[in-house]
């Protein structure tokens, strides 16, 4: 196979998926009904076929009740693993071409998040999050082109918690985390469960605190063509957000209260960010947040975004997958804001 072809292949691919809109691409995930969860009532009206999405207030009747909105695309419940991993291939294989990309889901607690970044670490692959599909994905290709270019990969791994950026891979607070070089992705895999075993540190309930901080993971792509001697450099991160809900002011204080506080800053910190690139304004607020400051290099510029807004279709969530809905609308620059019928 020649580079050229593989390259050729690649950008139409890229291609294809950047005239979507821009640079940033917003697809929303509804996640399935759980086994075990007791109420069943689906906020969702309709998925449509062009990324439109319609919900269903429970406490009102008739027109009033539907919201449309409208994203790059919808990943009903149905959606496998396999298939959210295809929408996001081509950008993540760019990688290797030199490109930034950040890939990001967004969304309240138990909305799928780490589900569809990560998925569960099992055997069979079926089930594999983003995370790891994207890491083999960038192997098998970076190993079928080492004929004519040399790749280099490296990860790293932090968490930023309450606005400090703490590295997973020596569970040391830092300024710059460190970067492993991988060879394989059985490297990356010991790596990752190194930086899950790491994010327990400290943390009473393991679950309770990753919902709380953001965990970035950080692959660095080094290519050189072996003819021509040109170097290439792109990163990827994939960003596995805390949890969007709104924590009620009245009922928390202390440590708790410091840190909602700091995850809602940082959530609209980059929030801001992808609202001024999505406008295209000439300042990018990326210095209000630690968030927006370690992913600055793949939001904007040549830089290609993905957010997965993640939705749990229960009523019980209506108002907290409203206000998600209304970010990611928001950031996507497009706004419908009038209600809509499905009916
Ligand atoms: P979050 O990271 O947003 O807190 P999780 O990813 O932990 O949410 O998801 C909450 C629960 O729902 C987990 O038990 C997870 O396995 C399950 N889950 C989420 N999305 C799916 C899905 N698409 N298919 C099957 N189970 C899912």
């Amino acid at each position: 196979e020649n580079y050229n072809a593989v390259l050729a292949e690649n950008r139409k691919m890229f291609n294809e998926i950047q005239d979507l809109k821009g640079n940033i691409r917003v697809y929303c995930r509804i996640r399935p009904f759980l086994p075990g969860q007791t109420e069943k009532q689906t906020i969702i009206e309709l998925i449509g076929e062009d990324g439109e999405l319609v919900i269903a207030n429970p406490s009102k009747q008739g027109k009033e009740a539907h919201r449309l909105f409208k994203f790059n695309k919808i990943l009903g419940p149905a959606s496998t693993q396999a298939e959210v991993f295809s929408d996001v291939q081509p950008l993540v294989r760019s990688v290797l071409d030199g490109y930034n990309v950040c890939i990001f889901a967004y969304g309240q607690t138990g909305s799928g998040k780490t589900y569809t970044m990560s998925g569960p670490y099992t055997a069979t692959k079926e089930n594999w999050g983003v995370n790891y599909r994207a890491l083999n994905d960038l192997f098998d290709i970076s190993q079928s082109r080492r004929s004519f270019i040399m790749y280099e990969i490296g990860v790293q791994i932090v968490e930023i918690y309450n606005e400090q950026v703490r590295d997973l891979l020596s569970s040391d607070a830092v300024p710059d985390a460190s970067m492993q070089p991988v060879k394989s992705t059985s490297d990356v895999l010991e790596l990752m469960d190194i930086g899950l075993r790491n994010r327990a540190v400290g943390a009473t309930a393991l679950n309770e605190r990753s919902s709380r901080s953001h965990s970035v993971v950080t692959i660095h792509v080094g290519g050189r063509d072996l003819k021509t001697g040109v170097i290439l450099h792109g990163n990827l991160h994939l960003v596995d957000l805390a949890g969007s809900e709104r924590v009620d002011r009245s009922e928390v204080t202390g440590d708790r209260l410091k840190e909602a506080q700091h995850i809602n800053k940082s959530l609209s910190a980059l929030g801001d960010v992808i609202f001024a690139l999505s406008k295209k304004n000439p300042h990018v607020p990326y210095r209000n947040s630690k968030l927006t400051q370690v992913l600055q290099s793949s939001l904007g510029g040549q830089a290609k975004t993905v957010m997965f807004v993640q939705i749990n279709p229960d009523v019980s969530s209506y108002s907290e997958s409203l206000s998600t809905l209304k970010f990611a609308e928001r950031v996507s620059g497009v706004e419908l804001g009038a209600a809509r019928s499905s009916k």
